[in-house]
């Protein structure tokens, strides 16, 4: 598609062409620096660089055939949303921009100024009309993980049509896991009431089948980039988790298995993106919404590698399959209620699973030390980390926390930490 047809699309979504054209300047810009200066990388990348080369180009093109082939487009913030359910609904489900400060200061004048930055730049995003994936949604579904998004839900519903929200129960007992089978019967119902499409049985296996499909291919990534010498970059890992929630499922599904067998070969082959040697570092924490980089290029130009992610966009969100078993319409939605309520989100009182995971997590990855990230302002993650801290420490595996926001003025002081952590392990 033209240039020109772009900007007519952008336009149409209301989209604020300057500001917009200032946003992907400094996108394109921030991702030569990052991602296309690194050296090694495997040719399974151009599908990445293509992607977000056409993340508010050929991708928001499809969502708008999509919509005129009487599709919906439903536009979500947390992994809690089942994109099964949406797909069984002949929907499209996509994440929502959060991962830069476009548009803070309007935010600010409608949430508190000490709200995470994701919360902030969601809003930001919405409200500097910078982001097409919010303007093409039919739903916006929001959750009630944390006060802050449940509470800013409230102001950005005044701000788009037909917002959402799912309840997310705060603990995990019987009558949490009944309150929580209930909602994904509401939010069920609520698919069909918008899209016109009755969710089978049939449709619901095939909607499972694609999405376990999806989270296979990450769990293969997964374990591929754990060898010795590291196959690929943590960056390059984290932004094939971000895409998992923009791309078709099936498309990046099949790209990310070639991305895998390309891996492979490399590892036949004793081929690393890094010397043998390279300190193996693991993150930690709150969710890295795309482009959200900053910390992983900190780490990985300080001489590290990371090696893996411990949070919803990474690991969170493809450890736990749904049970494919299911015949009945009743079954798979059992399936898909106890497969989400496996998630360790910090929301979660008491969580002692997290724990458990992270330290599993960083034996099994063999890393020389675990990288805590929380958001400024992140009640759930900066509380746990003081606890997991201590277990890490106790379990004899250096860490090291950081609490940061989307802006690039304390990157210098990160870096001199991070490089101090670096020598210390
Ligand atoms: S960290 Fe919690 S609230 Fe955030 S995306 Fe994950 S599950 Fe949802
Ligand atoms: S980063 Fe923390 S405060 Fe922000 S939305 Fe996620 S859980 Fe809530």
């Amino acid at each position: 598609m033209s240039e020109s047809a772009y900007r007519e699309m952008w336009e149409k979504l209301d989209l604020d062409l300057a500001a917009h054209d200032g946003l992907l300047e400094v996108l394109g810009k921030f991702y030569g620096d990052i991602y296309l200066s690194q050296k090694g990388r495997l040719n399974g990348a151009e599908y990445l660089d293509f992607v977000l080369s056409e993340v508010h180009g050929l991708r928001i093109k499809e969502l708008q055939d999509a919509k005129a082939q009487g599709k919906k487009v439903i536009g979500t913030f947390c992994v809690f949303v089942p994109e099964e359910l949406s797909l069984a609904a002949d929907a499209v489900q996509v994440g929502l921009c959060s991962g830069a400060d476009a548009g803070k200061e309007l935010a600010e004048e409608i949430v508190p100024r000490n709200t995470c930055a994701l919360i902030k730049s969601f809003i930001g995003f919405k409200l500097a009309k910078l982001c097409p994936f919010t303007e093409s949604c039919d739903m916006i579904v929001g959750e009630t993980t944390c006060d802050g998004k449940k509470k800013a839900y409230e102001t950005f519903g005044e701000h788009v049509d037909n917002m959402y929200v799912m309840e997310v129960p705060q603990r995990k007992e019987a009558s949490d896991r009944e309150l929580w089978k209930s909602e994904v019967l509401r939010f069920k119902d609520s698919l069909e009431e918008l899209t016109g499409v009755e969710i089978t049985a049939e449709r619901l296996k095939e909607g499972i089948r694609i999405v376990n499909e999806k989270r296979r291919a990450l769990q293969r990534l997964n374990a591929l980039r754990a060898a010795v010498p590291t196959p690929i970059s943590g960056r390059d890992v984290l932004l094939v988790n971000q895409i998992s929630f923009y791309d078709d499922p099936v498309r990046f599904t099949e790209n990310i298995n070639k991305l895998c067998d390309e891996i492979e070969e490399r590892i036949a082959a004793s081929e690393g993106v890094v010397p043998e040697g390279t300190p193996r570092v693991m993150l930690s924490g709150c969710p890295m919404a795309v482009p959200n980089w900053k910390l992983p290029w900190l780490i990985e130009s300080s001489g590290a590698v990371i090696v893996g992610e411990e949070s919803c966009i990474g690991t969170r969100n493809s450890r736990d399959l749904v049970d494919e078993s299911g015949e009945t319409l009743e079954e798979m939605l059992d399936n898909i209620a106890d497969r989400y309520m496996k998630i360790d989100c910090a929301c979660f009182t008491p969580n002692d699973e997290r724990p458990q995971n992270v330290e599993s997590m960083a034996r099994e990855l063999d890393v020389d030390g675990v990288i805590q990230y929380a958001l400024m302002f992140c009640q759930p993650y900066t509380h746990e980390s003081i606890k997991l801290d201590r277990r890490l420490s106790e379990a004899e595996i250096p860490v090291l926390g950081i609490e940061t926001d989307y802006s690039m003025e304390d990157a210098e002081q990160l870096k001199t930490r991070v490089e101090a952590f670096l020598e210390m392990m």
